[in-house]
């Protein structure tokens, strides 16, 4: 396996298969405001908005998500843990819901 089939994210590091979920606005451009590493260690990224619906979350390859959010920006999250970006841009770190 080269260094490019390898994604680093939390600290972590994963293969670019593997399958996360992201909020359709993220997928096209918005910022992510809410990172959810869960205890079953899924991951998934979503933009500000309160409310989605399940059609608006989508399964795509770590190594694609890497290519519209920049996880260099992103926290250190252990399973279990979640991020929330506050207004002045500083990730607010919290169990996952
Ligand atoms: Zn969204």
């Amino acid at each position: 396996m080269s260094a490019t089939d390898e994604v680093e994210l939390f600290g972590f590091v994963y293969t670019h298969n593997t399958a996360c979920i992201l909020c359709t606005h993220v997928a096209a451009g918005e910022p992510v405001a809410l990172v959810v590493h869960d205890s079953d260690g899924d991951i998934s990224f979503a933009c500000a908005r309160s409310a989605h619906d399940d059609a608006e979350f989508k399964v795509i390859a770590l190594g694609r998500a890497a290519s519209i959010v920049d996880f260099s920006q992103l926290p250190h999250l252990d399973e279990g843990q979640q991020a929330e970006r506050t207004p002045d841009g500083e990730w607010r770190i919290g169990t996952a819901a």
